[in-house]
């Protein structure tokens, strides 16, 4: 059985952005699926803090410690990302 075995975040190569019907940013509209919330830093992106009604610009939640640390994880940690995004993103190295 092939394995997939790299990430290639599609919300890092200009994707546009999701949103959840709490109110949410999210980086993808498929993380808007309950997988995320059982990802300790998949569920802080639906903090109460980075809502949109709680912020007075897109800008303020995507430069948030949070959002910050999201994308550093996927750049620099993808197997810390949830399995959600191994499933939509991940790839086998040769793969194109
Ligand atoms: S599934 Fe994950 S890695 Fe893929 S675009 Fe969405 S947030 Fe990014």
């Amino acid at each position: 059985m092939k394995t997939k075995d790299i990430l290639r975040p599609k919300c890092l190569m200009g994707r546009t952005l999701g949103h959840s019907n709490t109110g949410h940013i999210l980086p993808c509209c498929w993380v808007d699926d309950d997988r995320i919330k059982r990802h300790e830093l998949g569920s802080r992106l639906l903090h109460p803090d980075l809502s949109i009604e709680n912020n007075d610009t897109i800008e303020d939640i995507l430069l948030s410690d949070t959002w910050v640390e999201w994308d550093d994880m996927l750049r620099n940690n993808p197997e810390k990302a949830p399995s959600l995004c191994w499933d939509y993103c991940g790839a086998e190295r040769d793969s194109h």
